[in-house]
């Protein structure tokens, strides 16, 4: 039987690369909840919607169509904005609009239905304590926000995005802040999640330790 897997932690901790990994390794598939709240904060700012304005997003996320492809791409209303949404302003707009409880509730609501029969990598925020609460694998993966600046940098400037490594540095932390101390689904670690810190890791090593704790605990 597929199970779902859960990996959770805070931005720039490698999360959604391992997770593709993992999923080519596994034939899984691999959802990117980050990126949906990520929909939600572009096209609030499209329609002028202030993100505290919690009935008309939540209005707006009941009329929008968005489409999580297998394949990563992300498409709302029909348009490919799979690379739109990764500027930093799209970065802080995701974090201002995943406090409301009303865009919580419906991202996870979607999230579940798309990963109910199994075989899902979800990476994220709030992937262990809520949305999968009895994943049988739950990995936390954390890194010193100094090594995370680092990879973003590199990453924003392989894109061709604004890559100030301070400007970084000071994004993640706030974001960190935000995502840990929010009143609804903060960024915490599930009581039965492994805490990995990739901080002095390889990718090749992340994913190595990731396939022995999936082992370990399914026997898989
Ligand atoms: O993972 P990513 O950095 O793309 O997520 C963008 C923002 O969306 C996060 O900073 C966080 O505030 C929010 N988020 C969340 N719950 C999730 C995934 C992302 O609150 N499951």
């Amino acid at each position: 039987m597929r199970f779902n897997i859960a990996i959770d932690g805070p931005s720039a901790a490698g999360k959604s690369t391992i997770a593709d990994l993992l999923a080519e390794k596994l034939g899984y598939n691999h959802l990117d909840t980050g990126a949906m709240y990520r929909a939600v904060a572009y096209k609030a700012i499209k329609q002028n919607i202030p993100f505290d304005e919690e009935d008309k997003i939540v209005e707006m996320i009941d009329n929008m169509d968005l489409e999580m492809m297998a394949d990563g791409r992300v498409i709302l209303d029909k348009e490919d904005i799979s690379d739109s949404i990764r500027t930093d302003e799209i970065s802080m707009g995701a974090s201002n609009v995943s406090k409301l409880k009303g865009c919580r509730t419906a991202l996870v609501a979607m999230q579940q239905r798309i990963c109910k029969d199994g075989g899902y990598i979800l990476d994220g925020r709030d992937i262990g304590t809520v949305v999968l609460k009895d994943a049988p694998v739950k990995i936390y993966m954390v890194a010193s926000p100094e090594a995370r600046a680092q990879r973003r940098m590199l990453q924003n400037q392989e894109k061709g995005l604004e890559a100030d490594y301070e400007t970084i540095l000071e994004d993640i932390k706030k974001r960190d802040y935000q995502d840990m101390h929010r009143e609804i689904s903060p960024l915490t670690k599930a009581e039965d999640a492994v805490e990995i810190d990739t901080s002095d890791m390889t990718i090749d090593e992340v994913v190595e330790r990731v396939l022995e704790i999936i082992a370990e605990k399914t026997g898989a």
